[in-house]
């Protein structure tokens, strides 16, 4: 809590709030962030989009974008006495990414690249409180709450409303120099910093996301219908996946990284410091089948600690049912769905029944 000592400390200091903010992103850098921008809580000017997502029903069964729609755009409402909202992006590729869109062998287990290791949450929030806690000494005591994708907050609008990227078509940010594969994380303050500009837009004319989406979920250029891309159904959805959409979904098992991959800025995707991004349980290089065998318990075990444990075992094992269904024909996997068909439950079960069918139609 601010006591009028620190308070004191904070005027004093803030007579060069400039000189304060190049401080502070010094250390969020020290700190393994990728970048660091100081934001003006005030994300109004996202509102009415969000607002059309929603009337266009485009965000499926995630009823939750429904509430807190003041929270989200005036940051203040959520923590009251926010002044500036540092926020911060975490890279999160292991390696150089390919220079364009390559397919993956077709019996291999795509895992979303970010989903491979260690759930970034913890580690975003203990490194945004040891920011605080580094300010705090210089600065004295001051307001201040961290977050990473666990609140209503606006995130990628905040961060670009400071310069952290733009909104790309595919709506994810991206930055000229580090493309888009990151994560954001944010400390709300009660200090006056200095708000960054916004950065300017470079999509241009391209469409390559639009054209490369395997289930045409970009509907329109920065508007994603949520209820046809594979990282809502195969993460948040939970029930049957609609028949149209399951041949697009390929083999990716666990979200989707393709129009990311395809974007040309992602030439200058840079490579993660943190170490719990790098894949796990050999979760880059999996095949359909390997993940087949995982009973629950193997799941659990495996996905301790990993953003992979939301989607839920049976919906994961529904995924994998639609990855084998979409793989060419192989006796082994027809096998492997037989065999495995009474473990699972009435869902996972209409999607084996699927694969079984797809399969025997490509065995002639
Ligand atoms: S994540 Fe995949 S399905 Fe979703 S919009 Fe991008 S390419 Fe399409
Ligand atoms: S692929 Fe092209 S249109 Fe899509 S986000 Fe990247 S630059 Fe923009």
């Amino acid at each position: 809590m601010t006591t009028p000592d620190s308070h004191a400390q904070i005027q004093v200091y803030q007579q060069d709030p400039a000189d304060l903010k190049a401080w502070i992103k010094t250390q969020a850098l020290e700190l393994g962030f990728a970048d660091c921008v100081i934001a003006k809580p005030d994300a109004q000017a996202e509102l009415a989009r969000l607002q059309e997502y929603l009337d266009r029903g485009y965000h499926g069964d995630m009823k939750f974008l429904e509430d807190n729609l003041e929270k989200r755009a005036n940051p203040a409402l959520l923590v009251p006495g926010t002044r500036s909202i540092i926020c911060v992006r975490m890279d999160y590729l292991v390696e150089a990414p390919e220079p364009r869109y390559i397919p993956y062998a077709p019996n291999s287990a795509i895992i979303a690249r970010y989903a491979r290791g260690r759930d970034y949450h913890k580690i975003m929030r203990g490194r945004l409180k040891t920011l605080a806690t580094k300010i705090r000494a210089k600065v004295g005591d001051f307001e201040s709450r961290p977050f990473a994708d666990s609140a209503p907050i606006f995130e990628k609008s905040l961060a670009e409303s400071a310069g952290m990227g733009w909104t790309g078509k595919h709506t994810l940010l991206i930055h000229k120099k580090s493309g888009s594969f990151f994560v954001l994380g944010e400390l709300f303050t009660s200090l006056d910093l200095p708000f960054d500009a916004p950065a300017s837009k470079h999509c241009g004319s391209c469409t390559a996301c639009i054209d490369i989406c395997p289930t045409q979920a970009i509907v329109e250029p920065y508007m994603l219908d949520a209820r046809r891309c594979i990282a809502y159904l195969t993460i948040e959805y939970k029930g049957v996946i609609p028949e149209d959409l399951r041949r697009g979904i390929g083999n990716r098992v666990f979200g989707c990284d393709d129009c990311q991959l395809i974007c040309p800025w992602n030439s200058f995707a840079q490579v993660t410091s943190v170490e719990d991004f790098h894949p796990r349980h050999s979760l880059d290089q999996v095949s359909l089948l390997d993940l087949w065998q995982w009973d629950e318990a193997t799941f659990l075990s495996a996905t301790e600690g990993s953003p992979m444990r939301r989607t839920g075992y049976q919906s994961f094992m529904r995924n994998i049912a639609i990855g084998m269904g979409n793989a060419p024909f192989d006796e082994q996997i027809v096998r492997a769905l037989h065999q495995q068909r009474a473990h699972h439950d009435e869902i996972v079960q209409v999607h084996i029944d699927w694969a079984l069918q797809e399969q025997l139609a490509k065995s002639s």
